[in-house]
């Protein structure tokens, strides 16, 4: 399923003229099945609003442009938006804090019992034991233990589970990163990107952290004032320095090194992922280019 985006407006507090503020302002962006795409953009660029339009936990406003998901028309007052949500899997910032059941199998399973009705005991358990296999969990050990006694680490993995378990389409994820540690970080981007190249076809993912953009993304969209001040590949969207400075943010660091190594004469080609940059290192040194 294709995301397309045509000319979204949003306003909060939209009936109050002292309160009124457009933090959407016309927002046109097609996401292509099969991409990871980064949104990027300073504190209050419209990020988080833009990604809660896509599951329908805000409603697109009259006049306020269009989202089509596959043959979701999200703008048509007879979404079915319970079935949408079923192929669209959202995680915000610190998804442990939407943990509620009495155990941990309970919590996984309550998507499959929200979206799938009609579904054996046997089989909801067999699915919650494949998405806490996904995140590095044993269904067996942890299945009957409340999700109170985890630890922050496996809190989170267990609210990711829940996510999973529904095996969506779509996974689109606010700031998941928040909080964790360098390794934590690693482990979890590296676990997106096998789901990735499994059953969540398409992912969208919210974040600050520059390297980890550049490292996984396909697209990168760049948000600015309610609007998509640039979209394009890694390498297309952090060629601009001066650009991305302007929108409030930094480079990720291989763009920061190969600009002081351009800065002494030598031009490094290839993209922005570590890999890439050691690649055109390589090359450089053997061009013989210093
Ligand atoms: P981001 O996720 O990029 O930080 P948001 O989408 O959260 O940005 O917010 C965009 C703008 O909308 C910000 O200026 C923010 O203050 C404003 N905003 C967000 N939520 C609300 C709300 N519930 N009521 C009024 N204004 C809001
Ligand atoms: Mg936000």
């Amino acid at each position: 399923m294709d995301v397309v985006s045509e000319n979204l407006t949003f306003t909060y507090s939209k009936d109050s003229k002292a309160l009124a503020f457009k933090a959407l302002d016309g927002v046109t962006l097609s996401v292509r099945e099969g991409e990871f795409l980064g949104i990027i953009g300073k504190t209050g660029s419209g990020k988080s609003t833009f990604v809660q339009h896509l599951n329908g936990l805000i409603k697109v406003q009259k006049d306020g442009g269009r989202i089509l998901i596959g043959d979701f028309d999200l703008s048509d007052k007879k979404c079915d938006f319970r079935k949408l949500r079923s192929k669209i899997g959202m995680m915000f910032q610190y998804p442990e804090q939407q943990l509620f059941a009495e155990t941990v199998a309970d919590d996984v399973a309550f998507a499959l019992k929200n979206f799938y009705q009609g579904q054996s005991a046997e089989e909801r358990a067999e699915k919650v034991r494949e998405a806490l296999k996904l995140v590095g969990l044993d269904y067996d050990k942890i299945k009957d233990v409340s999700p109170f006694e985890l630890s922050g680490g496996q809190k989170r993995r267990v609210a990711i589970a829940g996510v999973l378990v529904a095996r969506p389409e779509i996974l689109i994820l606010d700031e998941p990163a928040a909080g964790l540690d360098p390794k934590g970080k690693k482990d979890f981007l590296d676990m997106l990107a096998e789901i990735h190249k499994t059953f969540a076809k398409t992912i969208i993912i919210v974040s600050h952290d520059m390297d980890l953009v550049a490292e996984y993304c396909s697209k990168v969209a760049v948000m600015k004032d309610g609007k998509i001040a640039k979209y394009g590949t890694p390498e297309e969207v952090f060629a601009d320095g001066e650009f991305i400075k302007n929108c409030g943010l930094e480079l990720p660091l291989t763009a920061r090194i190969k600009e002081r190594l351009k800065a002494r004469g030598m031009d490094i080609k290839g993209d922005f992922t570590v890999g890439g940059f050691i690649d055109g290192v390589l090359a450089a040194l053997k061009g013989g280019k210093r």
